[in-house]
């Protein structure tokens, strides 16, 4: 049955592969869940689970500073508001299209569920690019961008938040432009900066939390960060904040990357080079590359597509957190780590390892952590941004922390429980998909066919 859905999914909307790869890496790991529970399949919950509750679709004119008048796409993606109101990133990046956010806005339901936190699942985004673009060009996109996006989203119903290219620049401009049309002011975004009612800890959350998650897996072998060499890719803000807490946990980082190249630094990325970093992506909006020229120590290697596999995962390390994009690790990356030695895989990203890379890795007995559970920190704290506007007041950091840490300690045994459970011990996938996917289930059970 699973399967005649699966392929009635691929037939209904041929051109989106990744939101194909996405579904059915759950529809797998139902099997067992509906074989345990066969009111799911009566209810028709896959079928409904799969398809979106609504889909927007704008049109996104805005003028550049040299007065030529662009067009882009704007889409928000509404995939189920069972447990909670829409919850999930905005993305702009030109590779964005309705399949990826769909595939995006499905995992985050998912995702959402394991948080504790009575969250739904959204995502959105636009094909826009605001590479090499000026700060007052990225202001007029935002605002055109809002003037659509604000008649669909509110504090109770659709509360957007950051991911590839869109971080406090962009939550800022989109923020003053919903607040301009709405004349109120409520927390409809979250990432927001920390003087007009952003949390503490978000723009680390989902680094940290990756973090954090890939510790509670090292714990089940009852070992550590200590001492360890981790992979790093990406450069933007889960790779900054994975990197720093690697660090402070005793491990060491050598590499990170753009979507250019990546660097290896065998010494280590210590605080003061990822403080360049910082510097470099967040403020001078400059590439990895720049990396190599100020610690000649470090090594760049350029993307070469015609080499078919990323050398940032060939070099020799313990962990890794792919931290970029969506299949970053293809098959052979993943047979090279294992046959590296990597022991631990935790994803900062989403859906990051291609199928058979992730059968690679279970295979193998590596402790595979997918995106939908060790990123989740980060819509975790954007769920405790929401609670602090609620109710007007701000945590400390140290609060914060303690809460984001207590909350991947939690979404970890959920995962690991629910592994054993349904009779594949450390097998995350199976966990994660399995224990999110009941939760939403059960509340759509008792809501009644909506
Ligand atoms: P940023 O825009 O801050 O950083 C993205 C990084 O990935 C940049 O270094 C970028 O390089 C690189 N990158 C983007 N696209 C590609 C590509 N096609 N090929 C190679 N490299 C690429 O985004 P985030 O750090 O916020 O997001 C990274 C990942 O984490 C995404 O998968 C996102 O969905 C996921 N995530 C983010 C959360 C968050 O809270 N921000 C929460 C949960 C998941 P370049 O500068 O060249 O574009």
């Amino acid at each position: 049955m699973l399967e005649e859905l699966y392929q009635k999914i691929i037939q209904r909307d041929p051109s989106q592969p990744e939101f194909h790869q996405a579904v059915q890496e759950v529809l797998e790991s139902l099997e067992v869940v509906l074989e345990k529970h066969p009111e799911y399949r009566s209810a028709r919950i896959p079928e409904r689970i799969v398809e979106p509750e609504r889909v927007i679709m704008f049109r996104v004119p805005w003028v550049k500073d040299n007065g030529e008048i662009m067009v882009n796409r704007g889409f928000r993606i509404e995939m189920n508001s069972a447990i909670g109101p829409y919850k999930g990133g905005l993305r702009f990046h030109p590779s964005v299209n309705l399949g990826i956010l769909k595939f995006l806005a499905f995992e985050q339901v998912f995702k959402n569920a394991l948080t504790t936190i009575p969250m739904g699942g959204g995502k959105g985004g636009s094909d826009f690019d605001p590479k090499g673009k000026s700060d007052l060009e990225v202001m007029r996109f935002c605002q055109s961008f809002m003037s659509e996006l604000f008649r669909h989203i509110g504090p109770n119903t659709d509360i957007p938040a950051g991911d590839i290219g869109v971080g406090g620049r962009e939550i800022g401009f989109l923020f003053g432009q919903y607040k301009k049309l709405r004349n109120e002011w409520t927390g409809v975004l979250t990432g927001k900066g920390r003087e007009y009612g952003g949390s503490r800890i978000r723009p680390e959350a989902t680094g940290y939390g990756a973090v954090y998650f890939g510790e509670e897996m090292l714990k089940t072998r009852g070992d550590s960060y200590d001492g360890k060499i981790c992979l790093v890719s990406g450069s933007g803000n889960v790779a900054q904040y994975a990197t720093q807490k690697i660090a402070e946990l005793g491990g060491k980082v050598v590499t990170l990357s753009d979507s250019s190249g990546c660097i290896y630094d065998e010494e280590g990325i210590d605080a003061e080079k990822l403080a360049f970093v910082m510097d470099l992506k967040n403020n001078r909006r400059g590439r990895i590359s720049e990396y190599a020229d100020k610690y000649p120590g470090a090594v760049y290697t350029a993307v070469d597509e015609s080499l078919g596999y990323n050398p940032l995962w060939a070099y020799k390390a313990d962990c890794a957190f792919p931290s970029a994009t969506q299949n970053e690790i293809n098959a052979k990356d993943a047979q090279t780590m294992v046959n590296n030695g990597v022991i631990l895989v935790s994803e900062g990203a989403n859906m990051p390892t291609v199928p058979e890379g992730v059968n690679i890795f279970i295979d193998n007995k590596i402790l595979y952590g997918p995106g939908k559970a060790a990123n989740a920190g980060g819509v975790a704290t954007s769920g405790l941004e929401m609670a602090q506007n609620a109710i007007f007041s701000s945590w400390s950091r140290k609060e914060v922390d303690n809460k984001l840490h207590n909350i991947m300690i939690s979404i970890h045994k959920q995962a690991y429980d629910a592994a054993e459970y349904y009779g594949s011990p450390g097998n995350y996938v199976l966990g994660a998909n399995a224990a999110g996917f009941r939760k939403v289930a059960d509340a759509m059970l008792a809501q009644g066919v909506v």
